[in-house]
């Protein structure tokens, strides 16, 4: 007999409820999720919503489905400063595969384990074809703190970037038969796509001094742009000082600038502070063992530039928008 959606839930779902959470929380199982607030905190919530042939490949593997689909969330999360305190899963499916939902189950427990984001409850339906995934992610924040708003970013800050940038792009363009790939890269490249780290520990280090923070989810140039425009200031990125990933070396170096400046689903974070913070910065990015790159500055003068040989060349921010569908 096929198994039910109630068996289903309580089979992949919810034993996994209370794993991490804190006590005196009502996870799975209940009309709905109760998560004790510390005192001194309010909430922070985000969600993302992943639909199958848009966002992501047919046949991907689930387990890094249901890793990416938390990931997205928790690099938000990160991106306001946040801690993680719990997620809801809404998932839509064709048919009950066990294998399959087992697999799913497994990525997104690993995950929500490691950040203590234990998932607390969600909703099961059935689709009339292809997966349809949204998680809800929740995160507390220090009472008297702003959290790292996109509106923060002031005149004189450095901007920062963690980790590498730009292998997601190469690899999702290879992918999807964009780009070819004759030095076999793929392997390299593909969990940079498929199973993003999101930035979580680092946003919370980043609370109290850094300014502003966005994490880089549709493309440098245009997630920098949301912050210049909501905080009506301007920004010059030293090209050179951009941190590409060491497993692209084979491409095309207009294909890697490409991907560096606007490629998407990157999911480290973007900030800026102010200079004399840069060792504190350097010291973060040690402890984490987390590559920390600081690429420019927030200016006065509205618009993005690059500074390439001591000449400034605006930059048209461009990245991924769904609605255009595809890259503007
Ligand atoms: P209701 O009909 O009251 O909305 P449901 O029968 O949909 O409740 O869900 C029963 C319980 O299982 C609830 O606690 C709900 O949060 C949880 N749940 C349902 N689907 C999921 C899911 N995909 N992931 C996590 N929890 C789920
Ligand atoms: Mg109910």
């Amino acid at each position: 007999m096929a198994l039910g959606e109630f068996s289903l839930i309580d089979r992949y779902f919810k034993r996994s409820g209370n794993v991490g959470s804190t006590p005196g929380t009502i996870g799975v199982g209940d009309d709905a999720a109760i998560l004790p607030m510390p005192p001194g905190h309010k909430l922070v919530a985000c969600k993302d919503v992943l639909i199958e042939g848009r966002h992501f490949f047919t046949g991907v593997v689930p387990d890094s489905l249901s890793h990416k689909s938390l990931a997205v969330n928790l690099s938000d999360l990160a991106a306001m400063g946040a801690k993680p305190i719990g997620c809801l899963l809404g998932l839509g499916i064709p048919s009950v595969d066990e294998a399959w939902l087992a697999s799913f189950s497994g990525g997104l427990n690993a995950l929500a384990e490691r950040w203590g984001c234990p998932l607390v409850g969600g909703d099961t339906v059935a689709t009339k074809d292809g997966i349809v995934i949204s998680v809800t992610a929740l995160g507390i924040l220090p009472y008297h703190e702003s959290g790292l708003l996109r509106s923060a970013a002031k005149v004189d800050d450095d901007i920062w970037v963690s980790g590498p940038l730009g292998a997601p792009d190469i690899a999702l363009q290879i992918l999807a038969g964009n780009l070819e790939d004759p030095q076999g890269c793929l392997p390299k490249l593909r969990p940079t796509l498929e199973r993003p780290e999101p930035r979580v520990a680092l946003g919370q280090r980043l609370l109290g001094f850094a300014h502003a923070a966005i994490d880089i989810s549709d493309g440098l140039t245009q997630d920098l742009s949301h912050v210049l425009d909501a905080s009506h200031v301007g920004a010059v990125l030293t090209l050179k000082d951009l941190p590409v990933h060491d497993g692209l070396a084979a491409f095309d170096p207009s294909a890697i600038q490409r991907a560096v400046l606007h490629g998407g689903d990157v999911y480290e974070l973007c900030f800026t502070a102010p200079a004399v913070h840069r060792q504190r910065i350097g010291l973060i990015g040690q402890s984490l063992g987390l590559q920390l790159s600081r690429v420019g500055k927030i200016r006065a003068e509205p618009g993005l530039f690059a500074n390439i040989d001591d000449s400034l060349i605006e930059i048209e921010p461009k990245g991924f928008d769904h609605f255009l569908r595809g890259e503007q």
